[in-house]
C-alpha cells in the first residue's frame, strides 16, 4: 500500500510519484503557471461550476446513460454488463466534457482564439463546436494521415468554422500535431488558449483533464448504485491518452473492492512499431511536458506506432495511469486491431449500437472477461464513443455482402 491515497495526487509540482511534471521550454512555463492559477481557482469557483453544469446538461446532453447490456451478457454468459454511453454526448464521444471545461475557462482568462490538436478528430470536432458556440476563432492541427483516415471529421471541423491545418512532418499522425500546436501556442500566447485533448501533457493538463472528465465516473457510480444497490465488480476502458479511463476510474480509485483495467492499442501486435501498448515494452521517458511510460529505442528515439484506432495511435501514456499500474491499483492489457474489430460486429449485431474503434478495444477486453466472471458480477464498460467516424474504414476491412 503506499503511504499517498491516490486521490490526493498530483502533487503541487504536478507529479504522480515519479511520473507527471511539466517539462516544457521556458517560454511556456509562465503561461502553463498562468493556467495552473486560474483553472484552480475556477475549480473552486461555485459560477464556474454552475456554468459547466449548464452546458454539460443542456448542450452536451449529460448525464449519458448507464445502459444494461442484455444481449451481450447473454451471450457472453458471465457477469452483468453496463455500458456507459458517452457516445450519446453531443458530437459523439467524451472529448466535449473536457472541451466544454476548457472553453469556458479560456473565456474567463479572456481568450479569443482556439487552438487543439486531433488523432482521430473527435477533439478537434469538439474544439471545433465549443469554439463555434462561443464565437471564438479555432485553429485544428491533425497529422496528414490522420486527416485522410478519418476525411469525415475533417469536414466536420470545416463546417463548424474552423481551420484545419495538416501536419506533414514525421509520422504524420497525433505526435506531430501536438508538436506543431505546442509551436502555435508559444508564438500567440496572449490571444490563445491550448485545449489540449486528453490526460497527457505538462501539468495542470493531466489533473484539469481528469477532472472534467470525472464525470464520467461520478455519474457512472452513482447511476450503479441507483440501479444494483452496490459498487461494480469491474470497470473497463481504452486508453489512448487515458482520458476517459481516468474519468471513469478516479471517482472508484478508493473503492479497492472495483477491479480497474485500461486496455490500450494492441495492434497487429507486441512488436516493434506494429502496437501503441506503452505498458507492453514502453520505458520511462520525456515526451511532449510529462515524464510517462513511452514507446522509444534504446537511444530514445519516439518508435513509430500502429492501431487500427487513430484515438490510441499514440507513443505515449498520462502519467497517472503509469501511477495507478506501478501502485497496481489498476491493471493494463491490450487488444489486437483483429479483436477490435470484432467487438466492433459484436456490439452492432447484438445491442443495436456501433462503437468506436477505440471503444471497441474496450468492449474486445470485456469478451474476454465476462465469461470468466460469475452472473451476480457487475461490469462496467466505458463506450467513450460512437463509430460512425469509423464506418469507411471498418467496410474496407471487415467484407459485407452489398446489394447489387
Ligand atoms: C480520443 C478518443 C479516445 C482516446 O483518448 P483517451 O484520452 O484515452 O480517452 C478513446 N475513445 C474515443 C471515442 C476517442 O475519441
Amino acid at each position: 500500500m503506499s503511504a499517498v491515497a491516490e486521490t490526493t495526487l498530483p502533487d503541487v509540482t504536478g507529479h504522480f510519484g515519479p511520473y507527471g511534471g511539466r517539462y516544457v521550454p521556458e517560454t511556456l512555463m509562465h503561461p502553463l503557471q498562468e493556467l495552473e492559477e486560474e483553472y484552480f481557482r475556477a475549480q473552486h469557483d461555485p459560477e464556474f461550476q454552475r456554468e459547466l453544469s449548464y452546458y454539460l446538461k443542456e448542450f452536451v446532453g449529460r448525464p449519458s446513460p448507464l445502459y444494461f447490456a442484455e444481449r451481450l451478457t447473454k451471450e457472453l454468459g458471465g457477469a452483468k454488463i453496463y455500458l456507459k454511453r458517452e457516445d450519446l454526448n453531443h458530437t459523439g464521444a467524451h472529448k466535449i466534457n473536457n472541451a466544454m471545461g476548457q472553453i469556458l475557462l479560456a473565456k474567463r482568462m479572456g481568450k479569443t482564439r482556439i487552438i487543439a490538436e486531433t488523432g482521430a478528430g473527435q477533439h478537434g470536432v469538439a474544439s471545433a463546436t465549443v469554439a463555434a458556440m462561443f464565437g471564438m476563432k479555432c485553429v485544428i492541427y491533425m497529422g496528414a494521415v490522420d486527416c485522410q483516415r478519418q476525411e469525415l471529421n475533417v469536414y466536420r471541423m470545416k463546417m463548424l468554422g474552423a481551420e484545419v491545418v495538416p501536419v506533414h512532418a514525421g509520422q504524420k499522425t497525433l505526435k506531430e500535431a501536438v508538436n506543431e500546436a505546442m509551436r502555435d501556442w508559444v508564438t500567440n500566447l496572449r490571444s490563445t488558449h491550448y485545449i489540449l485533448g486528453t490526460a497527457y501533457g505538462a501539468h495542470p493538463y493531466p489533473v484539469m483533464v481528469r477532472n472534467f472528465q470525472r464525470i464520467i465516473g461520478d455519474e457512472a457510480r452513482a447511476q450503479i448504485l441507483e440501479k444494483e444497490k452496490r459498487l461494480p465488480d469491474m470497470l473497463i476502458a481504452c486508453v489512448g491518452g487515458g482520458s476517459n479511463a481516468i474519468g471513469l476510474f478516479y471517482p472508484f480509485l478508493d473503492d479497492k473492492s472495483v477491479k480497474l483495467v485500461g486496455v490500450e492499442a494492441g495492434g497487429l501486435g507486441i512488436k516493434p512499431e506494429q502496437h501503441a501498448a506503452r505498458f507492453q515494452g514502453g520505458s520511462l521517458g520525456v515526451l511532449q511536458g510529462t515524464r510517462s511510460y513511452i514507446l522509444q529505442d534504446e537511444f530514445g528515439q519516439i518508435q513509430s506506432t500502429h492501431s487500427v484506432s487513430a484515438g490510441l495511435d499514440y507513443a505515449a501514456v498520462g502519467p497517472e495511469h503509469a501511477w495507478l499500474r506501478d501502485a497496481r491499483r489498476a491493471e493494463y492489457t491490450y487488444a489486437t486491431d483483429d479483436q477490435a474489430l470484432e467487438a466492433f460486429m459484436k456490439l452492432a449485431r447484438l445491442e443495436g449500437i456501433i462503437p468506436a474503434l477505440e471503444s471497441a478495444h474496450a468492449v474486445a477486453e470485456c469478451m474476454v472477461r465476462a465469461p470468466k466472471m460469475s452472473k451476480n458480477a457487475l461490469l462496467i464498460v466505458n463506450l467513450s464513443g460512437r463509430g460512425d467516424k469509423d464506418v469507411a474504414q471498418v467496410a474496407d476491412k471487415v467484407k459485407l455482402e452489398m446489394p447489387k
